[in-house]
This record gives C-alpha cells, sequence and structure tokens, in this order.
C-alpha cells in the first residue's frame, strides 16, 4: 500500500462534506451510502454522463451498449442496492447454447435436476457424466461462498483439469462459458472468483435491462439528491481535504473518494497498483429476421489448434426485448474476447471474419446483415490472477479512500460493493454509526 502525506486546508461554506471522483458503479454506490448518512456529496465525473463503463447509446434507432455486458440476477448487491422491477431485467433462456464440432447443443441448465441432464443430447460425455456435471452444479449453488473463498487457489484452468467435471464436460460446456463470464478465454482468472462466478450462474439467470445496461447507473443516479452528480468535471489532483478540478478549480472536503477506474485511479494516486485488463470487442449487426427465436446465449466452443475461437459468444438482444431495434430488424450483438491489436483497419477489418462465423454459430447466412459498429474497450475488466484479494482495502488514510471493481472482483457486483466498503470506511472515519444493514452486509 502506497503512503501519503498531506496537509488540511481550509473549506469553504460551498464545500461539499464528501467528493466522490467518477461516476461508475462504484462512486455511484459509493455516493448512495454517503447521502443515506446525511452528508453533502459531490460527485465529479469527467464524462458528460454517469455509468463509466456501465453506458448504452442509440444509433438510428438500435440500443447498442458499451460492449455486450451481461448482468446476473444471484448477484447480491444488485438486489441489495436496486430496485430490480424497475430496472426490467430481462431474463436470457436457462443454460447455453454451444456450437462445437459442426453442432448445437444445450447444456447447463441449472434448473433440470441431476436426473434430467443425464437425459439430455449434450455431446457431453456419458449420461453418468452429463448427470455428474448436473450435480456438480447443483452442488455449487448450494455451497456458501465463504467456503469456495477458502478452497486452494489456482487458475481457473488448471482448477478445471485438476478438480473439475469429466473432461468432455469441460471442453463441451465449462471453458466456453467460463470464458464468457470472466472475460478471460486463457482462463488465467483464480479458481476461487471462477467458483464464485459460477455459483452465481447456477442459482441466478443471467439477464439485461429491457432499457439497455446503462439503466443500471441510472437508476443508482436517480435515487441521489438533486445535484449530487456533476458532470463534465474531470478531476487533476487528489489530497485528502479536496480535490483540484481542469476549469472548475479547487474543490475541498472532509473526506475524498476516488472511483475512476484502475489506470486513472493510479494516476491521481501514484504508487496504487494498475492490473493487466482483459480487453473486450463487441460486434453489432442487424438483420431483417432474428437468426434465431429466442434469448439465448450462443457460445463458440470450438477451440482452432487449441486455441480459443474467434468469437466468443453472441445473443439477438431483440429477443430479449424488441425495443433494442427499430421495429422489423433484429439485433445481434458478439463478442470477441483476448483481442489487444489489429491489422490495419482496426476492429472494424476483423468484422467480415466475425460475419463468417456467425453464419456457422447461428447456422443461417449472415451476407445480408447490416455491420452497424464495433466497440473495442481494451481496459474492460481488470484481470484477477490467483492470488486474488476480492477486498482490497479501500482506506488510503483518514480522508483518503478508493473503489472501483479493481478493488474487489471485476464486474458490476464488484464495483457496486467497493463503492459501499469505501463510503463505509468514510462514515465511520468521519465518527457517524455505519448502519445495521451496511454493517450485516460487510
Ligand atoms: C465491454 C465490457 C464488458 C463487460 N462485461 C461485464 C459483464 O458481463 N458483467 C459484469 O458484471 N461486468 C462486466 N464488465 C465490467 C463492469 O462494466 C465494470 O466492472 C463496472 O462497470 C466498473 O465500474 P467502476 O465504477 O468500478 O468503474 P468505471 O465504470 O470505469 O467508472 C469510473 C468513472 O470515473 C470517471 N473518471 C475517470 N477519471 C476521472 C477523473 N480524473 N475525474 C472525474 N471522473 C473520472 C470515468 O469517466 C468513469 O465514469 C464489462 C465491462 C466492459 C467494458
Amino acid at each position: 500500500m502506497p503512503t501519503y502525506d498531506f496537509i488540511r486546508r481550509a473549506r469553504r461554506q460551498s464545500d461539499p462534506d464528501v467528493v466522490v471522483v467518477g461516476a461508475g458503479l462504484a462512486g455511484l454506490a459509493a455516493a448512495r451510502v454517503l447521502t443515506g448518512h446525511g452528508l453533502s456529496v459531490q460527485v465529479l465525473e469527467a464524462t458528460d454522463r454517469v455509468g463509466g463503463r456501465m453506458a448504452t447509446r442509440e444509433l438510428d434507432g438500435f440500443r447498442l451498449d458499451h460492449g455486450s455486458q451481461l448482468l446476473n440476477t444471484a448477484y447480491p448487491e444488485l438486489r441489495r442496492v436496486l430496485d430490480l422491477d424497475r430496472l426490467e431485467l430481462r431474463p436470457l433462456a436457462p443454460g447455453v447454447l454451444v456450437h462445437s464440432g459442426g453442432r448445437r447443443y444445450r447444456a447447463g441448465d441449472p434448473q433440470l435436476t441431476a436426473a434430467r441432464q443425464a437425459t439430455t443430447r449434450a455431446p457431453l460425455g456419458s449420461p453418468l457424466d452429463r448427470a455428474r456435471l448436473g450435480g456438480w452444479l447443483g452442488r455449487l449453488a448450494t455451497t456458501p461462498a465463504g467456503r469456495l473463498q477458502s478452497r486452494p487457489e489456482t487458475t481457473t484452468a488448471r482448477a478445471l483439469a485438476e478438480r473439475g467435471p469429466a473432461p468432455r464436460a469441460v471442453d463441451g460446456f465449462l471453458r466456453p462459458l467460463l470464458s464468457t463470464l470472466l472475460s478471460d478465454p486463457a482462463l488465467g482468472t483464480s479458481s476461487r472468483i471462477a467458483d464464485l462466478v459460477l455459483r452465481c450462474y447456477a442459482r441466478g439467470r443471467l439477464c439485461l435491462p429491457a432499457g439497455g445496461v446503462a439503466a443500471v447507473p441510472a437508476q443508482l443516479a436517480a435515487v441521489l439528491p438533486a445535484a449530487t452528480v456533476r458532470t463534465g468535471v474531470e478531476v487533476t489532483a487528489i489530497a485528502a481535504d479536496g480535490v483540484e478540478t481542469a476549469g472548475h478549480g479547487r474543490i475541498g472536503a472532509q473526506a475524498v473518494v476516488v472511483a475512476t477506474g484502475a489506470r486513472s485511479a493510479a494516476e491521481l494516486l501514484p504508487g496504487l497498483r494498475v492490473p493487466d485488463f482483459h480487453p473486450v470487442t463487441t460486434y453489432y449487426h442487424a438483420a431483417d429476421r432474428a437468426p434465431i427465436g429466442e434469448p439465448v446465449l450462443l457460445l463458440d466452443g470450438d477451440r482452432p489448434g487449441g486455441q480459443p475461437a474467434l468469437v466468443s459468444h453472441s445473443v439477438v438482444l431483440t429477443e430479449l426485448h424488441p425495443s433494442y431495434a427499430p421495429a422489423g430488424q433484429a439485433l445481434i450483438a458478439t463478442t470477441v474476447l483476448g483481442r489487444r491489436s489489429f491489422d490495419a483497419g482496426g476492429p472494424a477489418a476483423l468484422e467480415p471474419a466475425v460475419r463468417g462465423r456467425l453464419a456457422e454459430l447461428y447456422g443461417t447466412p449472415t451476407r445480408g446483415w447490416q455491420f452497424l459498429s464495433v466497440r473495442h474497450v481494451p481496459d474492460a475488466v481488470p484481470a484477477m490472477p490467483p492470488p486474488h484479494n476480492s477486498r482490497r482495502p479501500v482506506r488510503l488514510l483518514a480522508g483518503l479512500y478508493v473503489c472501483g471493481d479493481h478493488r474487489d472482483t471485476s464486474s458490476a457486483q464488484g464495483a457496486l460493493v467497493s463503492g459501499r466498503r469505501a463510503a463505509e470506511a468514510v462514515v465511520r472515519d468521519l465518527g457517524l454509526p455505519v448502519g445495521a444493514q451496511e454493517a450485516a452486509a460487510a
């Protein structure tokens, strides 16, 4: 942990109690707890909108997320801080559809009993192997998260090889599923994180808000007191008693919470560790007709030459909710993982290859599809190799705090938890009682 030495300066009357830097999920979650304790808060956001990496934009009537994201109804913090009914979460079909070896099959529906899993036609080993996979998922769902966290930690790839179910179940289902859920095709992520992610998969449903993923931060921002969030204010320097901004002068505070994402946080707080990141590239296509008639997660399970396939997964978003596209159109979101560099022409130059693969995955011609857009996010998801600390310190010193997905787990769940943890540390340092609910959740 780096050390910081700051001199406190006088505050002006207009200064808030707390400045939060960044209006992503972590910053908004922190502001929610802080304002709930009666503190005045200013959330300073450099861009012109809230949400950070959770963004959605409209393009000619299509609703495009800032890279394809998936939530899970079993993320505990999502349930705690959001009104899920108002979010209109649309669940994906239970289980997944895997394309492998020239055929498509359903796998991993956690709602099926082990006996029913045994009767499915997925090429995941013998009926006994399939029943074992079902039982394995069922046990994960009911194992307390704390117990999973005490299992020996290694990479996900090694844990699957050493203690996973039968190899065909691993290759034909778990490997492509975990690559997708962890945004990590090499499966170098901590096995403890993979266990937690699979536990959520087995307990809940993958889903998205009807209004696009930006509906999540929008709801968090909407419950804050008016004028709490100030967009278009970039913070250029940090101290424990306030911040300097580009163009808006100095803003004093009793406490500062840095909620910017790992790379910007390290620029503002030199010495803070910068993790590696998993890049995510998402291609959006429009079609006159949906290539599949349900909102199912389609995984590419092939491994040409032992390497992950070009495409990781694809979803027809209009099957989740028709408002993702103009009437009569289908919107397809397809994700490519692990690409850091592209030939001349950038990610768009890869689109014909992606489209070609989609024809095989969906089993339908894609020549007539319209290429709408591609989003490449190099720093999409902080890597979590073993050993991974899912509760990195959020208090740097009295008055200075840091949160974001890089302090917990690299997900909406992790960002929300880290924001709450940082806010609780502020509340404690200011001598206010931490709410019973927060204490229980911590
Ligand atoms: C393509 C993609 C796919 C993903 N898929 C999933 C998924 O399927 N499931 C899942 O759970 N998670 C997924 N994630 C991760 C998830 O989006 C993040 O974990 C979460 O949104 C991080 O929130 P945060 O608040 O920690 O950081 P951010 O969202 O990065 O927010 C930081 C904010 O700080 C602002 N900021 C930065 N510097 C300054 C400054 N100097 N002054 C003021 N403001 C500043 C930024 O503009 C930004 O708004 C995905 C992410 C991406 C990009």
